[in-house]
C-alpha cells in the first residue's frame, strides 16, 4: 500500500514545498530589495545576494553617490532607489520603480535602521518617534507595498532586521531602541502567520554587537578598542560580529535553503545572549 493509497488528501495541499531548483541557494532570476542597502549591514547582504545570482534592487535615503558606487562595483543585475522608509508614499513609488524596472519583488529585506541613546527616564518624544517611524513603520510601509506582489508572484521572502535588544539586552541607553525592535519582532511573527498562505516566508534576524557606522561611526580608536574587549569578554565567539556574518544569515533566509521556516528569530551575535544568561 503506498502512502497516497492510505492518504488520498496527500499531495493535493493548498501549499506544496516551492522547492524547484537543485540548488535552493541559487537565487538567479529573483529580485531581492534590500532597505539602507548601501551601508553596513545591508550593503553586505546586497553583495552576497547579488554573488547569489540575485537582481538587486537597493534603497538607498541620503547618498545616491554611495549607491551608485555599489551599483558600479557589482556592475549587472542593479538598481537603486531613493526613498525614506518611514514615508509611505516614497516607498509605494520606490516599490513600483522596482516592479517597473525589475519585474517583482521576491526577497525583501527589511535592514534600514536608526539607534538613539535614551533611558528610561530619559525619554525624549521626538527621538522615539522618529526611531519608530524609521525602524517600526519603516518595516510595516515596506512590506504592505510589497506583499501584493509577492501574492502576485506566488509568494517569497521577507527578511527583517531586528535586534538582540529586542529579545532583551541590557546595554545602557538603548532602552527605546530595544521598543522598536521588540516590535518588529511581534510583527515578524504576525507576519508570517498571516501570509504563509501565500507561500510567503516572513522571518527576522537579530545581530548582537556588529561593526558598523552605526556602532563605531565618530568614535576614537580607544573607543572602539574600549568596546571590543567589552563584546570580546562576553561572547562566546569572543570577538565583535561583521556585517558579512549577518548577511550570511540574511542570505539563508532569503533563500530555498530555508524554505521550511518562517516566524523565526534567528540570534547573531557570537553567543552573546546565552553567555549572559549563563549566570558564570
Ligand atoms: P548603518 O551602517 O548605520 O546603516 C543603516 C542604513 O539604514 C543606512 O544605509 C541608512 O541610510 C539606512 N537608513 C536609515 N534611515 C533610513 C530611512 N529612513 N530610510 C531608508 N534608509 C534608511 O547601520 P547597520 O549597523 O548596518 O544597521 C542595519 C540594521 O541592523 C539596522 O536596522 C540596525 O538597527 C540593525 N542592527 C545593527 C546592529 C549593529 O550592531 N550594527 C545590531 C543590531 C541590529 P542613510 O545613511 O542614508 O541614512
Amino acid at each position: 500500500m503506498t502512502l497516497k493509497s492510505h492518504f488520498p488528501f496527500l499531495g493535493e495541499t493548498l501549499n506544496k514545498p516551492m522547492l524547484s531548483r537543485s540548488n535552493p541557494w541559487d537565487l538567479r532570476g529573483k529580485v531581492a530589495l534590500i532597505t539602507g542597502g548601501d551601508r553596513g549591514i545591508g550593503r553586505e547582504t546586497t553583495k552576497l545576494l547579488h554573488s547569489m545570482g540575485a537582481s538587486v534592487a537597493v534603497n538607498f535615503r541620503s547618498s545616491r553617490e554611495r549607491a551608485e558606487e555599489l551599483k558600479e562595483e557589482l556592475g549587472e543585475r542593479v538598481e537603486v532607489f531613493q526613498a525614506d522608509v518611514s514615508r509611505r508614499e516614497e516607498v509605494r513609488a520606490m516599490v513600483q520603480g522596482v516592479v517597473q524596472r525589475m519585474g517583482g519583488v521576491d526577497v525583501l529585506v527589511n535592514n534600514a535602521g536608526i539607534t538613539g541613546r535614551m533611558n528610561l527616564q530619559e525619554f525624549r518624544e521626538e527621538e522615539f518617534k522618529r526611531m519608530w517611524e524609521v525602524n517600526f513603520l519603516g518595516v510595516l510601509h515596506t512590506s504592505l507595498e510589497v506583499i501584493p506582489h509577492m501574492i502576485r508572484r506566488g509568494g517569497g521572502s521577507i527578511v527583517n532586521v531586528s535586534s538582540v535588544a529586542g529579545l532583551g539586552t541590557s546595554v545602557e541607553g538603548t532602552t527605546f531602541y530595544a521598543v522598536t525592535k521588540a516590535a518588529v519582532i511581534s510583527l515578524t511573527k504576525r507576519m508570517a502567520l498571516e501570509l504563509g498562505p501565500h507561500r510567503i516566508r516572513v522571518n527576522a534576524v537579530a545581530p548582537g554587537w556588529i561593526e558598523t557606522d552605526m556602532t563605531i561611526g565618530g568614535r576614537s580608536r580607544e573607543e572602539i578598542r574600549a568596546m571590543e574587549e567589552f563584546i570580546e569578554g562576553r561572547t562566546m565567539l569572543r570577538r565583535a560580529g561583521t556585517p558579512a556574518d549577518v548577511a550570511g544569515v540574511i542570505a539563508f533566509l532569503a533563500s530555498e535553503a530555508s524554505s521550511y521556516v518562517t516566524g523565526q528569530v534567528i540570534v547573531v551575535d557570537g553567543g552573546r545572549l546565552d553567555f549572559l544568561t549563563r549566570g558564570g
